[in-house]
């Protein structure tokens, strides 16, 4: 492992970057309005020994419960300031960290700049002696760099990050770390390897978004992180699984195992056909979940389409109408959850909204037609 040149940053008692060991983190799955739910997904984290749990807040309700929650755990607290930086004031008292994401910062109160919003979100964390994250998400980059760099969206992710981490540095504001998020294992490399070479003292946060669920989960994700970790790129990780709640601990031994072969040299031989094959991507799931059979749906779709694994598709599952229909664009077939309906969509157009028992034949139809047209073979499609 190269040596990492990063700066060392503080959150909270934990202080991540330079030679400080890689942090392993994670975020709960539930709603965080829901206490006793959220609570419990903070015990499991703890008992796995995650470094820092991260907490999505949306609106005040879930602000009382963040408040809730913190009276019962000494951990590192993050909180997700999802798509309402508003809350910051609010929130930074409670947490160590504060994440913002720049792509929904340009759609919120247009009439404020972009630097005066993030002014807003420093001057919370200054008061409060919070570390902030600028998490860029492949699915959700700031319009303005999207047309800025219409062929190539690493570039516009690394020209994002860079340009927030300027006005951070204008605020006087050091305290803060990165990341650079796709669900293309590729791009992740790309873009924390370029923003690395031009910002080689901020801290990176490394990870794979929607990964899906193990095993091909882990291995997207081990993928990326043996390329950044083994060039001194990273300095802590989320592992993105699909999990039942009760399992989300998996994200840090998982974490952690990853870490410890890339010391140790043990690096993983990936199949070489491993990107020319079924690919489904779906979400670690977390407060903004519109239906507990999350889940359940992405593990029986991953159950539903083995029978077409050798056909290079891609097939999103995503647990909400937030980020759902932007992250399933992409996707050959993508499914994003409601609270009673799942809204399937080839690429960006939609095919209709169905019921939880009726999604999956009609998935199965449409990943039938889809093989028959691409790859003329309807006789394998039989389960
Ligand atoms: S798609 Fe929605 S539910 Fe899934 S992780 Fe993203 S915000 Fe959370």
């Amino acid at each position: 492992m190269k040596t990492r040149k990063t700066r060392k940053i503080k959150i909270g008692r934990l202080e991540i970057g330079g030679d400080s060991p890689i942090a392993v983190q994670s975020m709960a799955a539930t709603q965080t309005r829901n206490i006793p739910a959220t609570r419990r997904q903070v015990e499991i984290l703890e008992k796995a020994h995650a470094d820092v749990i991260r907490i999505a807040i949306d609106d005040e309700r879930d602000l009382e419960a963040l408040k809730e929650i913190r009276k019962h755990t000494k951990s590192v607290l993050s909180v997700d300031l999802q798509e309402n930086y508003r809350l910051a004031e609010k929130v930074a008292a409670h947490v160590d960290k504060i994440r913002y994401n720049p792509g929904h910062l340009y759609h919120l109160d247009k009439d404020k700049t972009i630097r005066e919003k993030v002014e807003f979100i420093v001057n919370a964390a200054k008061d409060n002696d919070c570390a902030i994250r600028i998490g860029v998400n492949g699915g959700s980059v700031d319009p303005d760099y999207q047309a800025r760099y219409p062929d190539d969206s690493v570039e516009a992710m690394v020209r994002s990050a860079a340009d927030h981490c300027q006005i951070l540095d204008e605020l006087g504001f050091v305290n803060y770390c990165v990341s650079l998020k796709d669900s293309d294992v590729e791009k992740v490399i790309d873009a924390n390897k370029r923003f690395s070479k031009e910002r080689p003292d901020v801290p990176l946060h490394l990870g794979v978004t929607e990964a899906g669920m193990p095993p091909e989960g882990i291995i997207k994700t081990r993928i990326a992180f043996e390329q950044l970790i083994s060039a001194g790129i990273g300095d802590t990780i989320r592992v993105s699984l699909t999990l039942p709640n009760e399992e989300k601990g998996e994200e840090i031994t998982v974490g952690r195992q990853i870490i410890d072969d890339i010391r140790e040299g043990r690096f993983r031989s990936v199949p070489e056909n491993f990107n020319d094959r079924l690919n489904i991507i779906s979400c670690p799931s977390c407060s903004r979940v519109e239906n507990d059979k999350f889940v359940e749906l992405a593990q029986d779709v991953r159950e539903l389409t083995r029978y077409a694994e050798k056909y290079k598709l891609t097939i999103a599952v995503m647990g909400c109408r937030v980020n759902g229909p932007g992250e399933t664009d992409d996707a050959d077939l993508g499914l994003w959850c409601g609270p009673t309906k799942v809204n399937l969509k080839q690429g960006p157009e939609p095919l209709g909204a169905y019921s939880y028992d009726e999604i999956l034949p009609k998935l199965k139809t449409e990943v039938d037609r889809i093989i028959k047209e691409r790859f003329g073979k309807q006789q394998e499609t039989a389960v």
